[in-house]
């Protein structure tokens, strides 16, 4: 059990910590963060004794730090300091043994078999078995820090300081390093007190939190209330996001440069070109929007300057469509990480482009439209199987303004509703059933925001944003639903 209780204090008279107070149990990682200079590597001092507190205590098992001796400390505490001491001509084996010296008696007391077996275990753990001969300053800086992990668990400590361990290492050492020291903490009942530069680190393998500003405990707690856009920002001083973690339950925190503004100030719906072509229609952009979509080609969420609906014959059929669009793309000299692609069997030239602009911010909104394979969702699960043809209702959204990702969710919600009004309305029927569609099989939705100039924040119905969607989104689906029918009276033919 670790107890840090008011302390305050530093290297002359000016306290670089002020008033940290924690208590941790056996088992515990504690993740400490803050600035450079904020104090952490102090912090550190004083609870491994090396430096002492002007006021406060720092408690070990219940007792204060001052009643240890240094050796006994030792068995206690171990440290990985921020600032690896040069220990030239030792071998690694011999660097690893030092940390065996606390439990030894005398001052010349050779290891024991135990000792010996504690080092090899240490020594394989941290990876540095297949260099224990070899001195240790003729180590690269990740391998170093990885001997002087393993000394520091041969001391077999119940609390382990560890000051910027993972400075040196590449990430999959990173990684090992964190994924050991969280086992130790399970398998050893180890308690962990880590520096950790990188914050979706120290979310990812810390219980707790401290952050540190000037010297003060800005916050203890959970990462995932410590990691708190507006708290890290007014710390750091620096621009950041809070996003989740897409396959951990973790914050992760994403860095924005400084100067993210770009040169194109004016209407950025107009500086998208259109390319109307029988065998795709293309948008063009000399800037990426950000996207949400369920295009074959970049799908989910992405940034893209490129948007491609491309007409394919209705009886298409491919094993790997991502993989067949990829190379028709490259045959018409797109690159496929800027791409936004979908497909559809609906004829491009029956397409409705409805742009929609206010004081509240402008959309674009573009739809192709085929019915063949209209269907009544709320009767879909009774059916057999439904046609994974590429007849299709394709939408697409531009806003000119930053949106959340809330406000995605809700665009995608309103300009659905939006869609299946339309087909209402121009009395599309699902052909099984005979009641009415409220869309197609295979139909896809992107939306593309700047993510510059004003904010969006809700896409609903309610909201300013959601009533143009709504209605851009329906008068767009109902032209081209128009434009459609207007086509097969006049030569009797569905495409
Ligand atoms: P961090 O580890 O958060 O980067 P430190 O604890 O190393 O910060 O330093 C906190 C403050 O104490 C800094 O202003 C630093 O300049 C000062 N400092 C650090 N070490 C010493 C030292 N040995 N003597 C005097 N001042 C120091
Ligand atoms: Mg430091």
């Amino acid at each position: 059990m670790l107890e840090v209780k008011n302390v305050t204090g530093g290297y002359d008279s000016k306290p670089v910590v002020k008033n940290i107070n924690f208590r941790m149990n056996a088992g515990e990682v504690l993740g400490i963060i803050g600035p450079n200079g904020s104090g952490k590597s102090t912090l550190l001092k004083f609870i491994y004794g090396s430096l002492q507190p002007e006021k406060g205590k720092i408690f070990i098992d219940n007792k204060p730090l001052a009643a240890f001796t240094q050796k006994n400390l030792a068995k206690k505490i171990a440290v990985l300091p921020q600032q690896a001491e040069s220990a030239f001509s030792y071998t690694v084996r011999q660097v690893v043994e030092l940390g065996r010296y606390p439990h030894q008696k005398g001052w010349f007391s050779s290891n024991s078999k135990k000792d010996e077996e504690i080092v090899y275990q240490a020594m394989k753990e941290t990876g540095v078995l297949s260099f224990a001969d070899q001195p240790i300053d003729l180590l690269s800086g990740g391998e170093k820090q990885r001997v002087l992990l393993a000394r520091a668990l041969a001391q077999e400590p119940d609390i382990l300081l560890l000051d910027e361990p993972t400075n040196h290492l590449d990430i999959s050492y990173q990684l090992n390093l964190l994924d050991t020291l969280k086992e130790w903490t399970k398998s050893k009942q180890l308690t962990v007190v880590a520096v950790l530069h990188d914050l979706n680190m120290a979310a990812m393998y810390s219980h707790r939190i401290l952050l540190m500003d000037q010297g003060n405990q800005r916050a203890l707690d959970k990462p995932a209330y410590v990691l708190e856009r507006s708290l890290l920002e007014k710390v750091y001083h620096a621009r950041l996001q809070r996003k989740e973690h897409p396959s951990f339950p973790s914050p992760l925190i994403t860095l924005e440069p400084l100067k993210n503004v770009s040169e194109l100030s004016s209407d950025l719906l107009d500086t998208l070109s259109i390319n109307e072509r029988e065998e795709a229609v293309c948008i063009t952009s000399p800037f990426y929007w950000k996207t949400l979509s369920s295009a074959v080609i970049g799908e989910g969420f992405g940034w893209h300057r490129f948007f491609v609906n491309r007409h394919v014959d209705k009886n298409y059929n491919c094993d790997n469509p991502a993989e067949e669009y990829a190379s028709y793309l490259q045959n018409i000299s797109l690159d496929t990480a800027d791409t936004a692609g979908m497909m559809t069997a609906a004829l491009l030239k029956d397409g409705a482009f409805v742009q929609l602009k206010d004081d509240e911010g402008d959309i674009l909104v573009y739809a192709t439209a085929g019915t063949s394979n209209a269907v009544d969702v709320s009767k879909a699960y009774e059916k057999e199987s439904l046609p994974f043809t590429v007849g299709t209702i394709n939408i697409w959204i531009f806003v000119d303004g930053k949106l959340t990702e809330a406000a995605y969710a809700q665009v995608m919600m309103t300009a659905t509703e939006a869609k299946s009004k339309a087909l209402l309305d121009n009395s599309i029927i699902d052909s099984d059933t005979g009641t009415a569609a409220t869309g197609t099989s295979t139909d896809s939705m992107l939306i593309a925001a700047s993510q510059q100039g004003k904010e969006f924040v809700y896409g609903g119905t309610a909201s300013p944003l959601g009533k143009k969607v709504g209605k851009a989104v329906y008068d767009a689906v109902s032209e081209t639903l128009e434009n459609y029918k207007q086509r097969k009276k006049e030569n009797g033919k569905w495409e």
